[in-house]
């Protein structure tokens, strides 16, 4: 179908959620993705974060056709071996005992929403407190989205869900809000992703763990966007030494199939009981493929050295070409989730981009943001910047 007649299709029929760039692909592989007219365009936004192994990874790819001959789904009434399996791995890498499969990172969280309630009613607490950040985002559902900080995307929607105390991302803030005897647990991204790209440093995010452990509240982390290597580390909380007690998986763990997962451990370990949570879908055999396939390539391939290694490669060409530029006010991030924040609503430069043929995204209004696959080679992070330098001075000038 023609993009124009495309286009006209989707603003007919779909929802208007979204505001959708009038291009269309038709297949994908490494870093790369073509369009309907054969056009090839560097994906440095991999679907926000999502395609960890890139497009067509041949060991994902087989993954999810031999499971799909096989078995796509069954049920949670019964055992499914790729889900322990996948289980195992995520409870070894982060030292979490226990896993939920969900089917989406506002889903995850949910599930932590209701560990910490749970885990708050179980010590006696009748109306349970979660001490969130400011510029928070946590998801779309009520709950996430009560936890979220944005008045862009809370507006129209109340009421919301009581129970959160919002603070700024600071120990001083969050030690005071925990004063509150009703506070269960604190919530908070270890890099706030679509909030900016704003990183917690790892002496604060100790201090916090600290007074969750006076205060007996549960440490959640929502590494939707940092987690599975995307920060050099399987997850953000390692750079710090932290060990949380819930943490919430989703974007880079299935490499593109929907998955959420809500690992427990310490006291949030046994929170969940039978019938306590549960999901139609969560965890069925084919997204647990795929989790186990991206898992293993991660493993096998490294790619937590490579974020760590073509993420600091990426920031330093950056920081000496780009930081000096007349209208950018920071280059931040760790790994491969890299931030340029400008000094004006930087919209246009995802357009500029397109022409150009850079796929990336702009969050929080100003701060252009770089997620490419975590299989980015060298080579191709500087096909990447040699793209948006031109596009970055275009827009600035
Ligand atoms: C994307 C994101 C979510 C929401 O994930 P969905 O799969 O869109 O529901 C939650 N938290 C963080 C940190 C995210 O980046």
């Amino acid at each position: 179908m023609n993009i124009n007649a495309l286009q006209q299709l989707s603003r007919d029929h779909l929802a208007a959620t979204h505001n959708r760039l009038p291009v269309c692909f038709t297949h994908g592989e490494g870093v790369w993705l073509w369009d309907q007219d054969g056009r090839k365009y560097l994906d440095s936004f991999a679907g926000i974060a999502v395609n960890t192994l890139g497009h067509g990874h041949p060991r994902l790819t087989k993954a999810i056709a031999d499971q799909a001959k096989n078995l796509i789904h069954v049920s949670n009434n019964y055992l499914i071996s790729q889900q322990a399996e996948l289980a195992c791995s995520l409870s070894r890498l982060s030292g979490l005992d226990r896993v939920f499969f969900a089917n989406s990172g506002a889903e995850a969280n949910e599930a932590a929403i209701k560990v910490a309630r749970m885990y708050g009613h179980q010590k006696g607490i009748d109306s349970p407190k979660i001490v969130v950040m400011e510029k928070a985002f946590h998801g779309r559902t009520l709950g996430s989205l009560s936890a979220t900080a944005s008045e862009t995307i809370r507006t129209g929607f109340g009421p919301l869900l009581e129970g959160f105390i919002r603070v700024a991302p600071n120990a001083a803030a969050i030690a005071a809000a925990c004063e509150d005897d009703s506070v269960v647990a604190v919530m908070l991204e270890v890099i706030q992703g679509e909030g900016g790209i704003n990183p917690i440093d790892d002496a604060v995010l100790r201090e916090i763990r600290e007074i969750c452990d006076e205060k007996e509240a549960l440490l959640l982390l929502d590494e939707v966007q940092t987690g599975i290597g995307r920060t050099g580390k399987v997850f953000a909380f390692e750079h710090s030494g932290v060990v949380p007690d819930v943490v919430a998986l989703a974007k880079g763990l299935g490499g593109g199939v929907p998955i959420g997962a809500c690992l427990m451990g310490g006291r949030a370990r046994d929170v969940l009981q039978i019938g306590s949570h549960g999901s139609t879908y969560g965890g069925n055999p084919l997204v647990c493929a795929a989790g186990l396939a991206v898992i293993t390539e991660m493993q096998e391939k490294d790619l937590c050295g490579n974020a760590e290694r073509v993420g600091m490669h990426i920031l330093k060409r950056l920081r000496s070409e780009v930081a000096r530029l007349p209208g950018i006010v920071d280059v931040r991030g760790r790994g491969l989730l890299i931030g340029i924040e400008l000094d004006r609503p930087a919209a246009a430069v995802v357009h500029l981009a397109l022409d150009a043929g850079l796929l990336l995204n702009v969050t929080s209004g100003t701060v252009v943001r770089l997620v490419p696959p975590l299989i980015i080679t060298q080579d191709e992070a500087d096909e990447l910047i040699s793209r948006l330098l031109p596009v970055l001075r275009t827009f600035l000038n």
